[in-house]
């Protein structure tokens, strides 16, 4: 007999009570299969599924912004792919912050999670509303400078996402069952979302004093700072494409045990 609240792998019921050789009453999956603590590789494999393809579409969105912002640059028809790119990977991060069926995971990283999934959406709105705005002439009397605190701004915010997403990532690499790739997930994690944060301070900082118009020498001795954070930057990129390289392997990893234990007929 569960002698403590233990939701349905499937379906959330709590199977509090029942017998360990029996089935979810809600849905029909044996009892069984929800007993085995938290670990990715018994979650429903459908929604393993989700997480890594989720982290799959973040990890080529992000490669392939770089290129597509540098077009964008030379042509503003390529500013519509910009666009197609920011709601791809709108779409991936819709995916893998999608919750547990169970309700696993929630009690630990539920709202870093929600904060992922709506942070991503709110800048993808706002990035469609400024394309619109500006394609239809809304922003042709905008000062430059009103312009460039509006693209700061967005940066900022999507730093911002990103280190809420880290905090969430670091979360979900707990549920990977490997051990050692468990620990170093959430290490990487960790250290990109604290240089990010450095980063991110650094930025702020060297831009906040030119707008708030600092003295030249005040100006010359914060350009370090900005370039610092310009290096800190581009690093961080690269080894945030890394860890969403070995996340994604990771999660696939966890989605062919789950497919195979919940598709053994003897215990389903
Ligand atoms: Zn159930």
């Amino acid at each position: 007999m569960i002698a403590q609240d233990t939701p349905c792998r499937r379906c959330a019921y709590n199977l509090r009570g029942l017998s360990a050789d029996g089935r979810c009453p809600e849905c029909g999956t044996s009892v069984a299969r929800s007993l085995y603590g938290d670990a990715l590789r018994y979650s429903d494999p459908t929604f393993v599924a989700k997480l890594r393809l989720g982290v799959a579409i973040t990890l080529w969105s992000t490669l392939a912004a770089v290129p597509i912002e540098l077009a964008a640059q030379v042509s503003a028809l390529f500013a519509l792919l910009v666009m197609a790119n920011s709601l791809v990977s709108l779409a991936g991060a819709w995916l893998f912050t999608e919750p547990d069926p169970s309700g696993l995971g929630e009690e630990r990283y539920g709202r870093a999670r929600r904060l992922t999934r709506w942070s991503f959406v709110g800048i993808t709105l706002v990035e469609i509303a400024l394309e619109g705005a500006r394609r239809s002439g809304l922003l042709s009397n905008v000062s430059p400078r009103l312009a460039g605190a509006q693209e700061l701004a967005l940066v900022g915010a999507g730093i911002l996402a990103i280190i809420v997403s880290l905090l969430y990532f670091e979360r979900l690499a707990e549920r990977v069952s490997d051990r050692a790739m468990s620990l170093r997930l959430g290490d990487r994690a960790r250290r990109i979302r604290g240089w990010l944060i450095v980063a991110l301070v650094s930025f702020v900082i060297a831009e906040g004093a030119r707008a708030a118009g600092a003295g030249r020498l005040i100006l010359a001795a914060l350009v370090p700072a900005l370039i610092f954070a310009l290096l800190t930057l581009v690093v961080l990129c690269v080894r945030f494409l890394m860890l969403t390289w070995s996340l994604r392997q990771a999660l696939a990893n966890e989605e062919r045990h789950a497919r195979a234990s919940w598709s053994q007929p003897a215990d389903d």
